[in-house]
């Protein structure tokens, strides 16, 4: 069957899924593969949880008049959703970056769903199939779209922006994550970048930060705007706060990296005239989730829980935003960095060296990287290391800063931090 005709079947009911756990009535299934699992065993099932049809690729499993057999499912997917990005007259915001998408995602949102009816990219559905599945969770009712757009190798944006095809692009900044598949920072710079090529040449809009030179120098073939002018950042005590026009904001948001994530919001909601007041209700209202800097008050412990990702550039800015806080006494527990290829003993050392040179009582730090730096004390091999040594020395009366990669799962100290 051609992509138009399933096309014609997904505009009867806008709904498309790819996990049987979760499916939704008169869906239409994608059978994808992972590295796990072959969708194409699922199909069957999808069909009997009420999905209307089921796209596979094997030729086995279509041994039903409501299975489509295609050559690929996923490349099926993501044609199925160009082909609808070609139907929504709507503007698509475009935003990608090494660090602070899905905050900024949520912020733009947060702003923009006051006035409009928006449809945003769910959780960190960033990749190859997110995308897809984003473009095709906006409906005809859908205004302003936003997506958000994750790479960990070159041409992945320029890939993703063909099936969004973005009117307007932000990039959150150039920053040391994902250096294993980049090769090095110029590739992060290079990589990110595509997402302003494929603005240039589409003629394009871009939403830039007028202080980051870079981003600047980047830009300056393409039409952009800048951040507004009446903004003004006030302080970070520990929530980002900032004024509008003198309107003071208060944000949930910790940490002064959270500045210009706020600042695009406003800007994005002023283009798309939100009034100044909705802005401030947009930014306000919004409370991260996710293990994304959650303050966690304990019996006695304050626990600021940022458990959700880390690499060398987002570790750096919450330490150093920690180190402003005021506070008694405080305690740093990080966890081991992925995906830095070559780099990651030196990108740990790093860390561990820009520690020594901070004033926090007590610094622990856990996983087999940090382990073989040149620090002498407190470093755990393992989390139940760590664990361990806790249990024995508990922490009292500390305000806490936890902060590690997704696999390290650091919120699991939550259980044992009174
Ligand atoms: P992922 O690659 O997992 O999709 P992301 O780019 O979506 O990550 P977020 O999940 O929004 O990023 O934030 C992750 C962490 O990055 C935050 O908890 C914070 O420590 C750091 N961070 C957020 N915004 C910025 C920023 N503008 N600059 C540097 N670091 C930031
Ligand atoms: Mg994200």
């Amino acid at each position: 069957m051609k992509t138009e005709d399933i096309y014609q079947l997904y505009t009867k009911h806008f709904l498309v899924d790819t996990d049987t756990r979760t499916i939704r009535k008169n869906t239409i299934f994608f059978a994808l593969k992972g590295d796990n699992f072959n969708g194409n065993a699922f199909a069957a099932e999808a069909l009997k949880q009420g999905a209307s049809y089921a796209i596979v690729d094997e030729e086995k499993y279509n041994n039903h008049s409501n299975i489509i057999l295609v050559d690929d499912v996923l490349e099926t997917l993501q044609e199925l959703a160009k082909h609808h990005r070609k139907t929504l007259n709507i503007p698509i915001i475009g935003l990608t970056g090494s660090n602070g998408k899905t905050t900024t995602k949520e912020l733009i949102n947060a702003v923009l769903s006051t006035t409009y009816k928006t449809s945003a990219t769910k959780g960190n559905l960033n990749n190859h199939i997110g995308v897809p599945l984003t473009l095709l969770s906006m409906t005809p009712k859908t205004e302003i779209g936003i997506v958000e757009m994750g790479a960990n190798h070159k041409k992945e944006i320029a890939f993703l922006c063909t099936i969004c095809n973005p009117d307007f692009g932000y990039i959150t900044n150039f920053g040391k994550a994902h250096l294993e598949g980049f090769g090095g920072i110029e590739g992060v710079i290079e990589a990110k970048s595509e997402l302003y090529t494929y603005l240039k040449e589409h003629n394009k809009t871009a939403f830039i930060n007028p202080q980051d030179l870079l981003q600047v120098e980047k830009t300056k073939d393409i039409e952009s705007i800048p951040f507004l002018e009446g903004l003004q950042f006030m302080e970070v005590n520990p929530f980002a706060k900032l004024a509008l026009n003198s309107n003071e904001i208060q944000s949930n948001l910790i940490g002064k990296y959270n500045y210009t994530n706020i600042a695009v919001a406003c800007t994005i909601g002023d283009h798309f005239k939100v009034s100044n007041q909705e802005i401030k209700a947009g930014i306000e209202n919004y409370i991260p989730e996710n293990n994304r800097s959650q303050i966690i008050k304990k019996t006695t412990n304050t626990i600021i829980l940022d458990a959700y990702n880390a690499n060398p550039t987002s570790m750096k800015a919450a330490l150093e935003n920690f180190e402003e806080i005021k506070a008694k006494s405080k305690t740093v527990i990080l966890g081991d960095m992925f995906e830095l290829g070559k780099t990651s003993l030196e990108e740990h050392q790093s860390i561990v060296d820009f520690v020594e040179n901070l004033h926090f009582d007590h610094c622990f730090f856990v996983g087999e990287n940090f382990y073989q730096t040149k620090k002498k004390n407190s470093l755990f091999k393992t989390f139940e290391d760590l664990l361990s040594h806790l249990k024995n020395n508990p922490l009292k009366h500390q305000s806490i800063l936890i902060k590690g990669s997704r696999g390290m799962r650091l919120e699991r100290l939550l259980d044992i931090l009174s």
